[in-house]
C-alpha cells in the first residue's frame, strides 16, 4: 500500500526555519514506522536524519512524535494507525533539534547523572555479588524496565515549565536506588529530591506514564518517593 509521510526537516546549520517534506512509501501493514523511515533514507533521500540502533524497543533511541503522539518508531506498525496511511513524523518536543528528527539529549542524560544512577553502599564488598531478595526486587522491578528513551521527560508539562525539574526518567532512576535495600545512600538521595526540582515538582499529570513504551507506572514510582520522604521526616522527629 502507498503511505504518505510528512516529515519535519530542519538543519540549523543552513536553515532559518523548519519545514515539512512529503515522501510516498510503498509499505506493508506489518512494516514498522522505522522500516518506512529506513526506506525513505535508503531509497529516496539520504539526507534525512533520525536515530535508531536495535530496532526492537530496547535501545530507546528512536522515540519520535508520530501523528501527534510520542512513540518508539520500532514499536509501532503501519497498521497500528487509523489515519488512512498518512503519517506526520516530528522530533521529540522539549529538546533542541540537532538535525531533522535528531534532538540534543545531553540535558536529559545530565539530569540522569545528577541522581547518581548507581548502587552506593558503605558496607564492605562481599566475596561474590550483592544478592538482592526477591520481594525487594519485585517492588522496584518496573523501574528496571526503563530504556532511557526520554519519551516521558519529553511529554512532561512540568519539564516544559521548569527547566531545572529533574523530570520523570531521572526521578524513576532515583526511585530504583532509593527502593533498593542494598543501597545505603537513601537519606542523601531523599534529601536531594525533597524540593520542587525533585519529587515535589511532579504534579501527577500522568503524561509520562501514558507515553512510556515499556508500560512503567512512572507517576506511581514518583509518588512512592514522596511517601519515602514523608516517612523519613517522621523518623527524624
Ligand atoms: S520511563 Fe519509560 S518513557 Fe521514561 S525514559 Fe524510561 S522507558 Fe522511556
Amino acid at each position: 500500500m502507498k503511505c504518505t509521510f510528512i516529515i519535519y526537516r530542519f538543519d540549523p546549520t543552513v536553515d532559518t526555519e523548519p519545514r515539512y517534506q512529503e515522501y510516498i512509501v510503498e509499505a506493508e501493514p506489518t512494516d514498522k514506522i522505522l522500516d518506512c523511515l529506513n526506506k525513505i533514507r535508503w531509497e529516496q533521500d539520504s539526507t534525512l536524519s533520525y536515530r535508531y540502533s536495535c530496532a526492537h524497543g530496547i535501545c530507546g533511541s528512536d522515540a519520535l512524535v508520530i501523528n501527534g503522539r510520542i512513540e518508539l518508531a520500532c514499536q509501532k506498525l503501519v497498521r497500528d494507525f487509523k489515519t488512512a496511511n498518512n503519517f506526520v513524523i516530528e522530533p521529540l518536543p522539549l529538546f533542541s533539534v540537532i538535525k531533522d528528527l535528531v534532538v540534543d539529549l545531553d540535558p536529559f542524560f545530565g539530569k540522569h547523572r545528577e541522581v547518581r544512577p548507581y548502587l552506593i553502599s558503605d558496607e564492605d564488598p562481599p566475596e561474590h555479588e550483592r544478592l538482592q531478595d526477591a520481594q525487594n526486587q519485585a517492588f522496584f522491578e518496573p523501574a528496571l524496565r526503563c530504556i532511557l528513551c526520554a519519551s516521558c521527560t519529553s511529554a512532561c508539562p512540568i519539564n516544559r515549565a521548569n527547566e531545572n525539574y529533574l523530570g520523570p526518567a531521572a526521578l524513576l532512576r532515583a526511585f530504583r536506588y532509593i527502593a533498593d535495600s542494598r543501597d545505603t545512600a537513601t537519606g542523601s538521595r531523599l534529601a536531594q529530591l525533597d524540593n520542587e526540582n525533585g519529587a515535589w515538582g511532579c504534579k501527577s499529570m500522568w503524561w509520562c506514564t501514558d507515553v512510556c513504551p515499556k508500560g512503567i507506572p512512572v507517576t506511581k514510582c514518583i509518588a512512592q518517593i514522596k511517601r519515602f520522604i514523608k516517612e523519613e521526616e517522621k523518623r527524624e522527629k
